[in-house]
């Protein structure tokens, strides 16, 4: 078998570094690098070459991939945060401002107010059932208090009074109760 040249040593050396060559050339290029100062020097400089840049190389890829999972948790939870804050602000707005439950008892209008409570509070009378409700927009004062068309969210459900006070109670079916103020008097209707 003819003597290798360096020009084909130095083709084959990439892969002759990265190991992915096959026995016999890997015997032949290594009997060459014993005998061969020149292709030696070049394995020598080749084999830094490969290895110094991925060392360098990780660090920073590493730093980086923590600050971006870092970072993308953040984003996550003030996203999650966001969107809470946003439905709450929504759900706020639609039950406060947008629309008002009001019912009328005893010739006067009561208008939803305040958070619903657990137990009815001391002093309270029974004055009945619900009949009617409205659910209108508050920006639309146009109300029906004489629909016949019950709430079938309340429909049939009992109304407390506070003694001598001006709100009142409705007990809904999940055994909460909810506050009503009185907000005005309808005028006697003389038949
Ligand atoms: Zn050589």
């Amino acid at each position: 078998m003819s003597e290798v040249t360096c020009n084909t040593i130095k083709d084959i050396l990439p892969l002759y570094v990265d190991g992915v060559v096959s026995d016999d050339t890997r015997n032949m290029v290594a009997k060459h690098l014993e005998h061969c100062e020149e292709c030696k020097k070049k394995y020598e400089a080749m084999k830094s070459e490969v290895v110094i840049p991925v060392e360098g190389s990780i660090a920073p890829l590493k730093h980086f991939k923590n600050t971006w999972k870092k970072k993308k948790i953040v984003l996550v939870c003030s996203t999650i945060l966001a969107t809470v804050a946003i439905l709450f602000c929504a759900f706020f707005i639609f039950n406060h401002f947008a629309y008002q439950d009001k019912i009328a008892v005893n010739g006067a209008i009561y208008t939803q107010k305040g958070e619903n409570i657990a137990s009815l509070p001391a002093n309270s009378t029974e004055l009945g059932y619900l009949r009617s409700i409205t659910h209108n927009s508050t920006s639309d004062p146009s109300i029906d208090f004489t629909a016949t068309n019950l709430d079938e969210k309340y429909a049939g459900c009992p109304i407390y009074q506070l003694e001598g006070g001006q709100t009142i109670y409705l007990e809904d079916y999940s055994g909460f109760y909810i506050p009503f103020e009185l907000t005005e008097y309808i005028a006697q209707q003389e038949n």
